[in-house]
């Protein structure tokens, strides 16, 4: 069976073509710069890349045109559109009420329109991509899988914040949590590289890309993780700031004469290891960095202990919150790619982390993720 997995952002779609009978990826790629000057397609299938110069005005359009990239008769990997039998969206926030993947239905449709107040950046996109693939793959099932939903297993002494209760309430601010896919996916393969049923494992999972964040994972349900309301919370970023205390906000806010807005860039975008280092936001320039010499290699350093150590403490913190871990998992972009941060992390923490705990590094895999989980539900359908 072939599923199509969709991932739109603001300005561009992502997408991934599978046979979900083997996993096999039998196409991938993404329309950058939508609505934008200089649109263009990257299209992969196996070694076969093309890369094509646009028009692409909106969402509607660059579905469009990855429906005729993957029934290109010469780059294609399908020969017909009917051959698709559902597709998955990557949908940023599910709220409270999508605690698992979903079929998407109008009234889905209408609930994530909701949760667009708490994601405003990241729900209207998909669901421009869910109405696209509504009208030009006409009568295909589509599935909806949450960033959020994995977290949806938190107790309410680890989501509700210390604020006036009607606050949640009226709002419903409290921590939801985000890269659920992730976590979901990798302590999912823990179990199986363990060969333990997750109902006997506790794991703690570290997805650390340009966003970072963890989760307790303990038999199988999340029941903490240090994203927040929002994505800003918790470890330190490539751009975010991670955990400060509330009261900087309005103390920078009247100091600097800043908007709403303008503290919200601060915090999103000129921060982290970005802003703490004034060299970059990616691992490899802050390490090169930090090799160096003088200031700037000073300040490359600040970051890189301040983001270690915010893991490591969150790791103590998860410890004590499952009762024990049984395997601590790298995953994404940092995660993957740089060993000796988690030997350096597995050395810090000897004295704390039980010797039999494991320390794991596992690729993340969110798309086979939304693909399963899209079969899974289109499966019971028809
Ligand atoms: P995103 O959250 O945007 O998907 P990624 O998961 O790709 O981001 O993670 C980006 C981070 O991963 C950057 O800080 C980058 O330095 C780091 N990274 C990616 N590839 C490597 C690599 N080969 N070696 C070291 N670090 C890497």
């Amino acid at each position: 069976m072939i599923i199509l997995v969709i991932n739109c952002g603001s300005s561009s779609a992502k997408y991934q073509l599978f046979d979900v009978s083997d996993h096999r990826v039998l196409a991938r790629g993404v329309v950058e710069r939508i609505g934008q000057a200089g649109s263009q397609l990257k299209h992969q299938r196996g070694e076969d890349v093309i890369r094509r110069k646009i028009l692409c005005s909106d969402h509607y359009v660059a579905i469009n045109i990855i429906v005729t990239a993957l029934t290109d008769r010469r780059h294609g990997a399908i020969k017909t559109r009917d051959q698709i039998s559902g597709i998955g969206h990557r949908v940023v926030h599910g709220g409270e009420e999508f605690k698992t993947s979903t079929l998407v239905t109008p009234r889905v449709i209408r609930s994530i329109e909701k949760y667009s107040e708490l994601a405003p950046l990241h729900n209207p996109p998909a669901l421009l991509g869910i109405r696209a693939c509504a009208k030009i793959l006409k009568g295909v099932s589509q599935v909806a899988v949450f960033d959020t939903s994995f977290h949806q297993t938190m107790p309410a002494k680890a989501f509700l914040y210390g604020l006036p209760f009607k606050y949640y309430k009226l709002y419903g601010i409290r921590k939801y949590g985000f890269h659920g896919t992730s976590h979901r996916f990798v302590a999912e393969e823990a179990s199986r590289l363990l060969k333990r049923p997750l109902r006997d494992l506790k794991l703690i999972t570290c997805h650390l890309g340009n966003g970072c964040s963890m989760a307790a994972v303990d038999s199988g349900r999340s029941v903490d993780t240090t994203m927040g309301f929002t994505p800003l919370e918790g470890l330190l970023m490539g751009t975010r700031s991670g955990d400060l205390d509330p009261a900087v906000v309005f103390y920078m806010m009247e100091k600097e004469n800043l908007s709403a807005e303008q503290i919200s860039d601060v915090l999103n975008k000129q921060s982290g290891l970005l802003g703490v280092s004034g060299v970059s936001n990616d691992m490899r320039d802050i390490r090169a960095a930090a090799a160096g010499k003088g200031e700037r290699a000073k300040r490359a350093k600040h970051a890189l202990e301040m983001f270690i150590y915010r893991i490591e403490k969150c790791i103590g913190a998860y410890h004590a919150a499952m009762g024990g871990v049984d395997a601590i998992i790298f995953t994404a972009g940092i995660g993957e790619n740089n060993p000796w941060l988690i030997k350096r992390i597995s050395q810090d923490l000897r004295k704390v982390v039980p010797p039999r705990a494991k320390f794991m590094v596992i690729p993340t895999n969110e798309e086979l993720l939304i693909a399963r989980d899209t079969y899974n539900i289109i499966k019971g359908v028809k």
